[in-house]
């Protein structure tokens, strides 16, 4: 395997008292699409999180291509990246949550101009280029100048997406993008995730309910479950022959 974009290692997370990452071990392959599956409550979220560093784990590793994100010294203790590399991280993976966080007194051509000038220091000639692609690319480059209140909700995840995707990240994150969205407009977003996965450079980790969508895209399914990995593998062996009776319960729930 080339060498990982991300590696976790032996990674726990407690909130308070609770442990809600019991030691994960986890690689990912640049360019590969991991869908990560599991109860509500497993820890998933936490999981790309972390990546992101918008939680810190407890205790454990992780190395983002090819640095550490945080280690754990002899003594237990847990040493953050400094700065720089932190910086370069946040640059490095671009996330797409549930609710889309756009500015909501920008356009949505600035939406995404926005953290290529400020964390990249990209010209805002060359931003405002690179936006109307992805914009288009994304299937709303007639609306560069609408707002976001007058989008749909599936217009304003496609721009959510577009903004990640203009930093061109090596990493990126869908955290249930499709969750609360109106049945109708998950199609739409989904179909715009899968033409980005075609092309094919980046690493995707997907958190999703969507089953028949993982099993498209993913080139391996991670089952969570009570904050470990309980089994992975590829689409047809996680999604279609489930060895746990856990793993099954679960996905008979979608069946
Ligand atoms: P999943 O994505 O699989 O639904 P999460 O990673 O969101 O799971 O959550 C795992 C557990 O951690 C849940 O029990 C959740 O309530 C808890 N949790 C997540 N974030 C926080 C937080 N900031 N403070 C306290 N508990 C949290």
């Amino acid at each position: 395997m080339a060498k990982p974009i991300a590696v976790y290692n032996d990674v726990h997370k407690s909130f308070g008292d609770v442990e809600v990452l019991k030691g994960i071990d986890l690689e990912i392959a640049p360019a590969e699409k991991v869908a990560l599956i599991g109860p509500s409550g497993s820890g998933k979220t936490t999981i790309i999180r972390m990546l992101m560093t918008l939680e810190q784990p407890t205790s454990g590793t992780i190395v983002v291509d090819g640095q550490y994100l945080w280690h754990m010294e002899k003594n237990g203790e847990l040493v953050p990246a400094n700065e720089k590399h932190l910086r370069q991280v946040r640059g490095d993976i671009g996330m797409v949550f549930q609710h889309f966080n756009l500015f909501p007194h920008m356009s949505i051509l600035e939406n995404c101009m926005v953290a290529p000038i400020n964390v990249k220091g990209v010209p805002k000639k060359e931003a405002r280029e690179r936006s109307a692609e992805m914009l288009e690319k994304v299937g709303l480059g007639d609306k560069l100048d609408d707002y976001p209140s007058q989008l749909s909700g599936g217009q304003k995840q496609r721009v959510a997406m577009a903004r990640a995707l203009v930093m061109r990240p090596k990493i990126m994150l869908f955290d249930e993008v499709t969750s609360a969205l109106d049945p109708e407009l998950v199609g739409e977003v989904l179909e715009v995730i899968r033409d980005i996965a075609k092309e094919g450079e980046m690493a995707m980790v997907l958190v999703t309910h969507e089953m028949d969508f993982a099993r498209d895209i993913a080139d391996r399914v991670v089952f969570l479950d009570e904050g470990r990995i309980a089994e992975q593998g590829t689409p047809e062996q996680v999604l279609e022959n489930s060895k746990s009776e856990r793993l099954n319960s679960f996905l008979s729930r979608f069946r």
